[in-house]
């Protein structure tokens, strides 16, 4: 077993298994007829584009199912620890194209759906989306698991396959977004493969009775049957198919005969009902009790038939395994506080399943998790209430009181204080701060920039790093360059390679350092700008098809698309927009010094988030009426493209000119959405928050629109107590915008539409959007005065792609194995 340090650079797996060209065209084209016929049961006559697409995906799966048998049997017997990626969200976008990549199938399909008589986007089109995720946390998780398998390092992704996933956002007459449950196994979904012979039992309630002999004994009041879907994941030219594992909840006792037999139909199926309700939808509302309770029984239920499952693969058919050597086989990485009941977990299998003690259990277990803190934000710290675990997991509890009687214990030897201790408690009586667990219960903890790692050592874990610096460390996020520059966006990975003189650059991103000296080539630059041109072309055509919108590619497309939240200030964004709408109509702007443009936003908000919904109805209505004001026609362009998914921004996001990364300094733990746009040529406004910082050492400040308060001036003003009515009273241009919001320009004249919003902005603002307005105001003057420049404008965003290499989620993941994993990749 290797539990040393990961190599590095030198074992690159790409050059080594890369696999040959598996089939013809033609022989493609004869594995899908025989899809069709023995699997779909149509004859190709009678198939649809969406046969076609299941009958494509099965074949294509059938072609990576070796290399999964092998992948599996040499993480069970090869030389290396596993990773056990533990997370609530997947959030994996489309699976056809990717697979086709990574299987070197992409032309052969083209060809082949051609020769059988279809369109190749109308099959491509026919695949739904899952949204098993919310965004940044759920596409990371994807990008991961997608780089260990072109690493050819040994993992398992582990979450639940929700019946629903995140809701699918629609806006009503009023600009109100609606949630709508999002079906997305309506249809046959190939992809996925349901393995009953699998499945875990997972159990809750009841109570803990003690032995004569001292053990406890967990006596659970009901369960669940944990049914494994297993996704393949295969490498980027690696040879290797790793495993996404979502757990499905079903019931053991699907219908009560005696009930029905009653006349009683709905009792017949509650016990169904209940169980499955756990993999219904992500995130349940959790303002009520029995939704608290929904949400921890989701976690429970993954992470206890995960962990289960791990001691299935790596020890087979044992009824006595050696666990000492657990964490020699897998390593989990708890993603986020969401999988953070394992370790308790862990615990209680290891004790009450095994029979080892305390002593050797807490080590074992100590080993074998890690922990990445995503959030500045203490709110976004979960913490259960003590009751609520100790109704659904009372052994659970019990545990969780053990640990933090040895961690005051542990902290009292090392000479802290008493109140600090206190402060410290993962337990407090009445409730347990999972986010504590996990950083005394696992080896490492990290944060997701050098930004936040540092803020998390600082502010957000300070007693914790006191105590442990050892633990804390930094992983900065990244995405990966298949899906995110080769599938989003083709122009520019073939002017890339042409401009590289090799493809290799997907599988080894710095390679794009080698672009930096054809940002001196003005013809070379003269392509890449013909290249997002033509990207904005297709993106309007896309927006025309799928929202009816009709947009001018010749303008400049400004963009911002993120969740949506206060910290990340879309408010910054639609005030500025309001008050750019009022310069231009009012003519104190004329009309030659306009820089046309077309804003997107994309975004979703949680459902019961109330100021971030009168957000998105605010920019709705923003967009109706600047979009039909005549005085503005050509100038400006209001567009939100409603349910913000992965497909929409792989197409969106390589059609940006001018991406927005405006949250308050110390909010943003690192953005994903940062890099992508980076590395697909838009150049960046953005404050000195999350990776923005690092993306800007990278690319060069001049190459960056920086503006804001910094972290340090941000708490400053906090200290000093901050008005943002002052703000209010200071720009005139500032005062005009939110007039505008306050008196009825974007709700029919109706005064109270916004009064929350408005009120909020003037008295609270608690991320000091008024504070940086102006700042964001000015720098747009510098922004226009490039972007007229377009051989300038494109040099700078080329000189973004050529710097952008290090974030790619290859390189997070090596820093993963190295500081954090102690793994490597499998030997060929
Ligand atoms: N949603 C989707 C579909 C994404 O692809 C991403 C990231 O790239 C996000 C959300 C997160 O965006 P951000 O990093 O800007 O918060």
């Amino acid at each position: 077993i290797n539990t040393g340090t990961y190599p590095g650079r030198k074992v690159r797996m790409t050059e080594i298994t890369a696999p040959k060209s598996p089939v013809t065209a033609e022989q493609f084209a004869d594995e899908i007829r025989e899809q069709l016929k023995y699997t779909q049961n149509v004859t190709t006559e009678q198939a649809t584009p969406a046969d076609v697409y299941v009958a494509a995906s099965k074949a294509v799966r059938n072609h990576l199912a070796d290399s999964w048998f092998k992948t599996q049997a040499d993480t069970v017997n090869g030389n290396t620890k596993a990773v056990g990626y533990l997370s609530a969200e997947f959030l994996m976008g489309k699976q056809l194209r990717n697979a086709l990549l990574n299987a070197g199938l992409t032309e052969q399909f083209d060809k082949a759906v051609e020769a059988l008589g279809f369109k190749v986007q109308d099959v491509v089109d026919a695949e739904y989306e899952p949204g098993l995720g919310n965004g940044g946390l759920g596409r990371l998780a994807a990008c991961f698991i997608d780089s260990l398998a072109s690493l050819g390092v040994p993992a398992f992704g582990y979450g639940i396959q929700y019946k629903y996933g995140i809701f699918k956002q629609e806006f009503d007459k009023d600009g109100k977004q609606v949630e709508t449950p999002d079906y997305w196994l309506a249809n046959e979904e190939p992809w996925g493969h349901i393995d009953y012979n699998r499945d875990q039992k997972v159990s809750f309630g009841g109570k803990v009775v003690e032995n004569a002999d001292g053990t406890k004994t967990w006596q659970p009041a009901w369960s669940v049957r944990a049914v494994p879907v297993d996704y393949l994941v295969p490498g980027y030219k690696s040879g290797r198919v790793n495993t996404l594992r979502l757990w499905s909840a079903k019931s053991y006792d699907e219908f009560d005969l005696l009930a029905f037999n009653r006349s009683e139909y709905m009792e017949a199926v509650t016990p169904q009902v209940k169980a499955e309700n756990i993999s219904k939808i992500l995130y349940p509302e959790d303002s009520t009790k029995v939704g608290k309770e929904l949400r921890l029984e989701q976690q429970y239920f993954f992470v206890s038939a995960s962990l289960h499952d791990a001691i299935r693969v790596f020890y087979p058919g044992q009824d006595k395994p050696d666990l000492t050597t657990f964490p020699n086989k897998i390593v989990f990485q708890l993603n986020d506080t969401h999988p953070v009941i394992g370790i308790p977990e862990l615990m209680r299998i290891l004790i009450d399943e095994y029979g080892y003690d305390w002593d050797t259990a807490w080590s074992i277990t100590t080993k074998t998790f890690n922990y990445t803190c995503h959030t500045l934000l203490p709110e976004a710290l979960e913490v259960w209430p003590a009751s609520l675990i100790g109704e659904l997991l009372p052994r659970h509890l019990e545990i969780i009181e053990k640990i933090n009687a040895q961690f005051e214990d542990e902290l009292k030897s090392k000479g802290v204080d008493k109140n600090t201790i206190k402060d410290m408690a993962i337990y407090t009586g009445d409730a347990v701060r999972m986010a504590y667990l996990a950083t005394y219960g696992g080896s490492h903890v990290n944060g997701v920039a050098e930004l936040h790692s540092q803020l998390l050592k600082d502010v957000t874990l300070k007693n914790f790093s006191d105590v442990y610096p050892d633990k804390f460390t930094n992983v900065t996020n990244g995405v990966t360059p298949r899906r995110f520059v080769k599938l989003a966006n083709p122009r520019l990975s073939d002017l890339i390679t042409e401009g590289l003189g090799t493809d290799k650059w997907l599988s080894d991103l710095e390679m794009l350092k080698g672009l930096e000296p054809l940002a001196k080539d003005d013809e070379f630059v003269k392509k890449f700008a013909a290249v997002k041109k033509a990207n904005k072309v297709d993106f309007a055509a896309y927006a025309k098809r799928e929202y009816g919108f009709e947009l001018d590619p010749n303008t400049m497309f400004n963009t911002m698309v993120k969740r949506l939240h206060e910290y990340k200030r879309q408010s910054l964004k639609i005030l500025s927009v309001i008050s750019t709408y009022a310069d231009i109509k009012s003519g104190k702007v004329k009309a030659e010094d306009v820089t046309p443009r077309t804003v997107f936003f994309g975004a979703k908000a949680a459902p019961g988030y109330y100021l971030a919904k009168m957000t998105i109805q605010l920019i709705n209505n923003v967009s109706r009426v600047v979009n039909n004001d005549p005085d503005v026609k050509g100038k400006l362009a209001v567009y939100f493209p409603w349910n913000y998914n992965v497909r929409l921004a792989q197409h969106l996001i390589p059609a940006t000119d001018l991406d927005e990364q405006i949250s308050q300094a110390g909010k943003e733990a690192s953005g994903t959405g940062n890099m992508k746009f980076a590395l697909n040529g838009a150049m960046t406004v953005g404050t000195l928050d999350g990776a923005n910082v690092e993306i800007r050492e990278r690319v060069g400040a001049e190459n960056f629109f920086l503006f804001g308060m910094t972290v340090d001036e941000v708490e400053k003003k906090y200290a000093e107590g901050y008005n943002p009515a002052s703000y209010y009273e200071a720009d005139p241009r500032l005062k005009h915008a939110i007039d505008m919001v306050a008196d009825g320009t974007f709700s029919n004249g109706d005064r109270n539409a916004y009064s929350p919003l408005v009120a909020d902005w003037l008295t609270k603002d608690w991320f000091m959007t008024l504070a940086d307005f102006s700042a964001y105001m000015d720098i747009q003057s510098e922004i226009e005065a490039l972007y007229a420049d377009e051989l300038e404008w494109n040099r700078k965003a080329l000189l973004n792609v050529a710097n952008s290499g290090y974030f790619s989620s290859d390189r997070s993941m090596e820093d993963y194995l190295e500081r954090i994993w102690h793994t490597a990749p499998l030997a060929d």
